[in-house]
């Protein structure tokens, strides 16, 4: 497969290209599931849009069993600070997380796969908005699976571009790969007056540092140090001027956590931390926005990725995951199927070009290895030695 891979990776690299320079938010991938409908058609892929509003599916072979691959196709509000000939085209909007990547190696594994024979299906998942939730707060993959994009799946697998680790090496393991995310949006509700004479108010800003200490105490003191997670205040808001004390103070935050099972525990904790509102003689409001779920890797998936790679690759060239607590959405498709996410070696080397960053770039030699990868799972998965 990776000599295959290598026989398209200027096509590859032409429609990584042709994607970075036409970049689209997410809901927004119009151009992209045009040009991915049309070329998965070209291949005699079955192919239905609309999938998760700009999502498309594209199916090779029939029946059972199915594996799902999937690439995410959206971009991210930044201006691009690159210069090169294929920088984006659109002000203000940039593939800075690699996913014109994703998408161009999926549609080469579709290219590869369209030439094999194997029992059952394979289904390509081009997703949207993997970055963002659209009015509702729901992103991508969750509206994909509301649509039917995960119906009769056996086993899910999809890849991330990752420029810390070189060209030619992976990272996979099984396990906790990603964190859950939900954000939280807090009112602290005093009683305002004059600065000068804090005892006739309800002061809230007051209120807010006793409530922040103990949202900061959260992870250390109430949830087991076994299960790792984040409570975090992004944004606080009070007041207009230096004499008055408001009537409120506005807070919110984000929380991630790695075990599904102390996400209620957080919520709970987090309610507490604002109830000290009240014996401070304010009052809060508080509400939750639930994101997506912890990624797991599911050890037979971790397998599947590491045989593939293995044989192509060679062992050594499949390292641990730098664990962190990013959100990926990828996590609502696995937990429907067995699933596993593997990043993919794109450092350019001597050079810091970080994810979600205006100078983000990928040694796009890594294109053929990761179409090789996904292409091999998908072959092995049909292959006498994984029966699911
Ligand atoms: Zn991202
Ligand atoms: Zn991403």
């Amino acid at each position: 497969m990776l000599n295959k891979a290598h026989g398209i990776e200027d096509q590859l690299v032409t429609w990584r290209r042709d994607f970075h320079m036409h970049p689209e938010l997410g809901f927004k991938e119009t151009r992209t599931s045009d040009r991915v409908a049309e070329i998965t058609g070209s291949l005699g892929c079955r192919v239905r849009r609309g999938v998760g509003r700009t999502g498309v599916v594209a199916e090779l072979g029939d029946g059972s069993p199915i594996i799902a691959l999937r690439a995410d196709m959206d971009a991210l509000p930044l201006q691009e600070a690159n210069q090169n000939e294929y920088i984006s085209k659109n002000p203000g909007v940039m593939h800075a997380c690699g996913h014109d990547g994703h998408t161009a190696m999926l549609l080469g594994v579709a290219t590869l796969l369209a030439k094999e024979k194997f029992p059952g299906t394979v289904r390509f998942l081009f997703q949207p908005s993997e970055e963002v939730g659209d009015e509702d707060g729901i992103s991508g993959a969750p509206r994909m699976i509301a649509d039917g994009a995960m119906q009769g799946v056996d086993m899910v697998i999809a890849l991330h571009v990752d420029s810390n680790t070189p060209v030619g090496d992976i990272r996979v393991e099984a396990g906790p790969a990603s964190g859950g995310v939900d954000s939280w949006f807090g009112s602290i509700i005093g009683k305002g007056g004059h600065a000068a004479k804090p005892h006739e108010t309800v002061d809230p800003f007051y209120i807010s540092a006793h409530v922040i200490l103990a949202l900061n105490a959260i992870f250390s003191r109430r949830v087991s140090a076994f299960d790792p997670g984040v409570v975090s205040v992004g944004s606080m808001h009070g007041g207009h001027t230096q004499n008055v004390i408001p009537d409120r103070v506005e807070i919110s935050g984000t929380l991630r956590y790695t075990e599904i099972n102390v996400q209620e525990k957080i919520h709970a904790e987090i309610k507490r931390a604002f109830e000290l509102a009240r014996p401070l003689g304010g009052d809060y409001e508080l509400r939750f926005e639930i994101g997506t779920p912890p990624m797991q890797n599911y050890p037979e998936a971790v397998k599947l990725i590491r045989t593939a790679a293995g044989s192509l690759l060679g062992e050594e060239h499949i390292l641990l995951m730098q664990k962190d607590l990013g959100a990926e959405d990828f996590g609502c498709f696995s937990e429907i199927a067995p699933g596993a996410m593997f990043l993919l070696g794109t450092r350019i080397e001597g050079d810091e070009r970080v994810g979600h960053n205006q100078r983000f770039d990928i040694d796009e030699h890594a294109l053929p290895i990761g179409t090789a990868i996904l292409a091999e799972c998908a072959l092995r998965f049909f292959g006498e030695q994984y029966n699911y």
